[in-house]
């Protein structure tokens, strides 16, 4: 699929309200309002057609969205493009982000690259990306606070389901996406397939005004990204535009080592990490013993990456609903962005068939998907075992070598 099609919108983008029962009824509606969505919404938006989003959270203000995200030139950045809004983002990427240094636990240097050409995979806030879909959207696109609780697929007409939201409202829709993440309601509708821990989990921290108050760290950090690797742990880190530094502490725990620690308490939380870092150079444990703030605690949990499921009619799923899979490779946001464009583009290049749009798009989305997936483990697998800092180090060289 390439380019986009200039189709007016589809007879059947109507909004409208079920007769017999008075529920509000939408064409497409979007379950999630994450990076996936949003990229769906937008590029629907930007060929004449419009669809809801409902989203769990209460505004887009509740949280931070913190942490950087590469954006791919063949994925990502082509979502970006088909949505209308690549120049806008070359305006909010991070200049010198992409560079890369890998270090092994000793703090010894094994590779580093400052010139890097900035298009082929440049950063960008997470937050800032987020803020450049929404603002894309039609006021009132987004209906925050609506947590979906339930969907069921009706007798009739085939291919409409109701869904209904924790505040006791309900709609009904001939085309449901689950783009709700991680621990999709809707990812039932297809598949009995449940997110498994992997046996990594990540503790997170922030350094602010790294240069003035923790120059050691910004010195190790570096302009970009950091990987520190050794010892079945991995310090996985980055500069954030507003000159404070991100960081993911990950290693190999059991799935209730994180209950077994009082992250709430700021102390508690930085020894169980620093005793994850024993034997590890002053200035990576800085990263954690200077962190500003309480450690934020996470598992990482992934699909099987081989997880497709049988046309449904009616329903579909784009982003982690779709293919969960460990940060290793780099590619979840990514792909969830893809997804939501080749969804949209598929739809709005068969008007009033949704069900063709659906097939053709699931139809390239599942080996998409299991190839990021397949090389998501592989990471994962590298990057905590013994001599994965030399490993990192000659893999990327070898890439940039060749370039
Ligand atoms: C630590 C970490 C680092 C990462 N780093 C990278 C990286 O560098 N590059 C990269 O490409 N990817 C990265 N990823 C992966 C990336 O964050 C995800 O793949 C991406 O955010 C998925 O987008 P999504 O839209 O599918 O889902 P989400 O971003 O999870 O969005 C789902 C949305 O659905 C909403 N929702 C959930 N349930 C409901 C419900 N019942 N009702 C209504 N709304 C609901 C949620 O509130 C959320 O807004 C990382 C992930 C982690 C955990």
């Amino acid at each position: 699929m390439t380019g986009l099609p200039t189709t007016d919108a589809p007879a059947n983008q109507i909004e409208g309200t079920n007769m017999t029962t008075n529920t509000p009824h939408h064409p497409i509606a979007i379950i999630g309002a994450g990076l996936g969505g949003l990229t769906m919404a937008a590029v629907l938006h930007a060929n004449g057609i419009t669809a809801p989003l409902f989203e769990l959270e209460a505004g887009r203000n509740v949280r931070t969205q913190g942490g950087m995200l590469d954006i791919h030139d063949d994925t990502g950045q082509k979502a970006l493009q088909a949505a209308g809004l690549f120049d806008q983002f070359t305006k909010l990427v991070h200049v010198g982000g992409e560079s890369q240094r890998v270090l092994d636990h000793h703090g010894t240097v094994l590779f580093e690259n400052k010139e890097v050409d900035g298009f082929t995979r440049p950063e960008i806030d997470r937050g800032h990306l987020r803020d450049l879909l929404l603002d894309a959207l039609p006021d009132g696109a987004v209906h925050w606070g609506c947590r979906v609780i339930a969907v069921r697929p009706l007798e009739e007409p085939v291919g409409r389901h109701e869904v209904t939201l924790a505040n006791g409202q309900s709609f009904t829709t001939d085309l449901l996406v689950g783009a709700d993440g991680a621990w999709s309601k809707v990812r039932a509708l297809v598949s009995d397939a449940l997110p498994a821990y992997t046996g990594i989990s990540f503790i997170e921290g922030d350094l602010e005004e790294a240069d003035e108050r923790h120059p050691d760290q910004a010195v190790v950090m570096g302009p970009g990204m950091l990987f520190a690797l050794g010892g079945g742990a991995g310090i996985i880190g980055h500069r954030e535009t507003d000159g404070s530094l991100h960081f993911y502490l990950g290693h190999h725990a059991e799935e209730g080592w994180i209950d077994s620690v009082d992250f709430t308490d700021t102390e508690a939380g930085k020894a169980a990490a620093l005793g994850v870092l024993d034997g590890w150079a002053p200035e990576l444990r800085g990263l954690v013993a200077n962190a500003d703030a309480a450690l934020t605690p996470r598992r990482i949990h992934a699909l099987p990456p081989i997880h497709t499921w049988d046309r449904t009619p009616g329903v579909t799923l784009l982003g982690d609903a779709a293919h969960l899979m460990s940060p290793f490779a780099g590619e979840g946001a990514n792909l969830a962005m893809y997804d939501g464009y080749q969804l949209a583009f598929a739809i709005a290049a068969n008007p009033g068939d949704t069900e063709k749009a659906v097939a053709e798009y699931e139809a390239e989305l599942f080996p998409r998907a299991q190839v990021s997936a397949t090389d998501s483990a592989d990471s994962l697998v590298t990057l905590f075992s013994d001599g994965a800092a030399q490993t990192l180090a000659t893999t990327f060289d070898g890439y940039y070598r060749q370039r």
